[in-house]
């Protein structure tokens, strides 16, 4: 039988099926079977891992993550596809679909009862674009058991990801990945690969999660607070964002702005020339003021 991901098996399927492409659910398929190939290499498997994989559409990525893999576990949305995937992924037992709704299932339980004690799992996708940072977040925030995620997105927010400071892509995103992970973008995707061809373009990373957060903070909650606030308005200084945005500190500029110097942060920089230990600083810092 062929590959599921080839132009022609993957417009019979989805004759067959009479299937309609939901823009909503941001569904591009890719029918490129070296493509999907170099993503399953970048997961590091072999036959002893378990993989998860969000969304499997027709089954694509699903049936070659199967071909390497010890067992997969897919979360699909669209309850259209289930009867397709039933009959594509027929000759591997070992790949199973939960329909469920990637934000809302209890992943961590699932991988209890699916992968056994200590197995090596990873999390492969080709995301669906109008959820990729809910979709990492989630996934990074409930400390799943995982070794990593291999993800294709929209390139600008992979742009995003691997962004250091004093660029401007680099914001909240950037920083929130690289406490959890370490990310590398391992591949560039064009456009043409995927059915319909969506109008951006697309890159794959690779994180790889971090046995402990990359800096210590006294309250993670808060310390994303100070981020998101130092990051407001790109243009105005950290002092101003700050003073602006951050609830919970004294309203107080010049305990703010002694704060900053007290730990070496110049209270005129901008967020964005910040690093990830700068900000652990400043949320540990400012912390102590908190009301
Ligand atoms: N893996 C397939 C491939 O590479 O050809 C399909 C990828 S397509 C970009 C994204 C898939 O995610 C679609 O099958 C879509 O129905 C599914 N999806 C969208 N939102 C979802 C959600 N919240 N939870 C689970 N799956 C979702």
């Amino acid at each position: 039988m062929k590959d599921i991901a080839t132009p022609n098996r993957t417009k019979l399927i989805l004759e067959k099926y009479g299937f309609s492409f939901k823009k909503s659910l941001g569904q591009n398929f890719l029918i490129d079977t070296n493509v999907l190939n170099r993503i399953v290499d970048c997961a590091d498997l072999d036959n002893t891992s378990g993989a998860i994989e969000v969304g499997p559409g027709i089954g694509a990525l699903t049936e070659q993550l199967a071909k390497r893999a010890n067992k997969v576990v897919a979360f699909e949305i669209d309850q259209r596809l289930l009867p397709i995937l039933e009959e594509t992924l027929a000759p591997y037992p070992h790949a199973k679909v939960i329909h469920s709704d990637i934000l809302k299932a209890n992943v961590k339980q699932v991988m209890k009862e699916e992968f056994g004690e200590g197995q090596d799992v990873m999390i492969v996708a080709n995301l669906p674009y109008y959820i990729t940072t809910p979709i990492l977040f989630k996934l990074l925030e409930e400390n799943l058991p995982i070794r990593g995620i291999v993800a294709m997105m929209q390139k600008e927010v992979a742009d995003r990801i691997a962004a250091g400071p004093g660029t401007k892509e680099y914001g909240s995103l950037s920083i929130a990945i690289q406490y959890y992970t370490e990310a590398e973008t391992v591949l560039t995707v064009p456009r043409t690969v995927f059915v319909p061809q969506p109008n951006v373009d697309s890159a794959v990373i690779r994180l790889t999660k971090r046995s402990k957060p990359l800096v210590d903070v006294t309250d993670e909650a808060f310390f994303f607070s100070v981020i998101r606030a130092s990051f407001a308005q790109r243009r105005k200084t950290l002092m101003n964002n700050l003073a602006n945005n951050l609830s919970g500190i004294p309203k107080d500029k010049v305990w703010l702005e002694q704060t900053l110097l007290r730990i070496d942060i110049d209270p005129k920089r901008r967020g964005e020339t910040l690093t990830i230990e700068e900000f652990a600083r400043l949320s540990n810092a400012l912390l102590q003021g908190k009301t």
